[in-house]
């Protein structure tokens, strides 16, 4: 059973004020429920194999879809004029106006909140990075972390292969894997850059560099 709520007003005139409702003629209606399922106001219950619209002024000011498709035209509606005597009476295109201007405000921030998510979903904010080489005495991870100093990124997840202690004291090649992410969701690409530009410097090879 539907309990029917205050109504909102239509351009600044309260919905009780105009004259819209549907009428359902009880001889003629078949029951076939179609008013009942096509209206996205619940206006209508079915009782005793007949549409009722219990809640009649719940319905949106100027539509007919159901009496429209109710294949016995058992639906009915108040005349328009009286729809548009008040229109005019009331003066509701001042309201309309500053509707106008708030739903187009609305929309556009509403486009302005899509594109920011659209880009944030194809800004790449996490890298792995691996590199070899022979680390040795280059200082790479001092300089990696002076690289990060003060600034929104950071080197997380590192791993440093070292295939023995003797290894590393004669200067074989070792492997190092690291993660650079953006603290702030920014894209990471100009940091990555950097980067890789300080695997050159100190005679690293970058093995891969991948967006994550
Ligand atoms: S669409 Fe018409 S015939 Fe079908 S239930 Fe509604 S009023 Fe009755
Ligand atoms: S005219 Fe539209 S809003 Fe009104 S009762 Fe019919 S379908 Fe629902």
């Amino acid at each position: 059973m539907s309990e029917n709520k205050p109504k909102p007003a239509w351009h600044g005139i309260p919905r009780e004020d105009i004259p819209w409702y549907p009428t359902v003629d009880p001889d003629s209606c078949i029951g076939c429920q179609l008013c009942y399922v096509t209206c996205g106001r619940a206006v209508f219950e079915m009782h005793d194999g007949v549409a009722d619209p219990v809640d009649a002024m719940n319905c949106a000011v100027g539509c007919t879809t159901c009496g429209n498709i109710c294949p016995t035209g058992s639906i009915t509606f108040p005349s328009l004029d009286a729809v548009w005597k008040l229109e005019r009476e009331r003066q509701i295109f001042r309201t309309v106006k500053k509707e106008a201007v708030q739903r187009a405000e609305r929309e556009s921030a509403k486009q302005a909140r899509d594109e920011a998510q659209k880009a944030m979903a194809t800004v790449s904010t996490r890298a792995r990075v691996e590199v070899a080489g022979e680390f040795g005495d280059k200082q790479f991870l001092v300089k990696l972390e002076k690289l990060v100093e003060g600034r929104p990124f950071d080197i997380v997840r590192l791993k440093l292969e070292v295939s023995s202690v003797k290894a590393a004291r004669e200067k074989a090649p070792s492997y190092m894997e690291f993660e650079v992410t953006s603290e702030q969701q920014e894209d990471i690409d100009p940091f990555l850059r950097e980067v890789v530009a300080l695997v050159h410097e100190v005679d690293l090879v970058l093995v891969s560099q991948q967006k994550l």
